[in-house]
């Protein structure tokens, strides 16, 4: 049985965010780590019937890496819960 990483290429990819911290207030424009995967073209290696439903059904997505970042306000500086972000997107 194919694990769910056998039907996707991965890599890492950064984008930027406006965000506010819980604590400050503060806004500004944060590069929030994602993991991108990107369906693979075709299966490779001995593969089963549900193997090939599973693949069929899989989309392209990302997730996100970042959960907590830290305050870009000097006065600040504290490690803030990333909200209003969504933690999985489908591309
Ligand atoms: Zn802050």
């Amino acid at each position: 049985m194919l694990q769910e990483r056998d039907f996707y290429d991965e890599v890492e990819t950064k984008k930027p965010a406006t965000l506010n911290c819980e604590f400050c207030h503060h806004v500004d424009t944060y590069e929030v780590r994602w993991v991108v995967r990107t369906k693979k073209k075709a299966l490779q290696g001995p593969v089963d019937d549900s193997d090939r439903v599973r693949f069929a059904r899989a989309q392209s997505y990302m997730t996100r890496v970042d959960t907590y970042l830290q305050c870009k306000n000097p006065r600040c500086r504290k490690r803030f819960t990333i909200s209003g972000l969504q933690s999985v997107a489908f591309i």
